[in-house]
């Protein structure tokens, strides 16, 4: 049998959506692997700023705190927005004092964000988020709701989705069957 010309090729073509948020993943991937030995779910998260410097790390620390809010994402956004505070308080260019907005960066987190976190997404402005695995049971950006890009919010990041999705998913997979 002769294989038909229109077929494709095998593809092995870069893929130029996700290409540039590999290296951030693994970053935030290596924090992910901090959280088991606190119990917690290995989410890991970072916020690059525009130029790709890494502002803000965290990953999830419920169990190890006792704080119901202390997401991966929630702790990444307040250790960004503190980097830029102090860069701000030595004469940073380009932010103001008591500047809040996490304008120009990006969040990069190996599970889809709940509501709360996408929720702090979308306050937080920042202008992407970039996510590895789904989460079927508890995605709010674009599983079971998709609140960064509700057309009701004046502020909607750009999303980009499945990002080393498999080693993301490998890391919580184990986790959950080795409890
Ligand atoms: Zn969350």
């Amino acid at each position: 049998m002769t294989v038909p010309p229109s077929a494709p090729l095998p593809s092995a073509a870069p893929d130029p959506l996700r290409a540039p948020w590999i290296a951030p993943m693994r970053r935030a991937l290596v924090e992910a692997a901090r959280a088991p030995g606190t119990g917690d779910v290995p989410v890991g998260a970072v916020v690059l700023s525009a130029d790709g410097t890494v502002l803000g790390a965290g990953h999830n620390e419920r169990e190890a705190t006792g704080d119901p809010t202390a997401h991966a994402e929630v702790l990444a956004l307040r250790a960004a927005a503190e980097t830029l505070r102090k860069q701000a308080g030595q004469g940073g260019e380009g932010r103001r004092a008591g500047e809040w907005r996490l304008t120009g960066c990006t969040l990069v987190v190996t599970l889809e964000p709940c509501t709360m976190c996408a929720g702090a997404i979308v306050l937080s402005r920042v202008d992407r988020v970039v996510y590895g695995a789904r989460d079927a049971k508890a995605g709010a950006v674009g599983s079971l709701w998709d609140v960064v890009r509700d057309r009701r919010l004046n502020h909607r990041p750009e999303v980009v989705t499945g990002v080393l999705e498999p080693d993301c998913a490998a890391l919580l997979t184990a986790f959950f069957r080795d409890r």
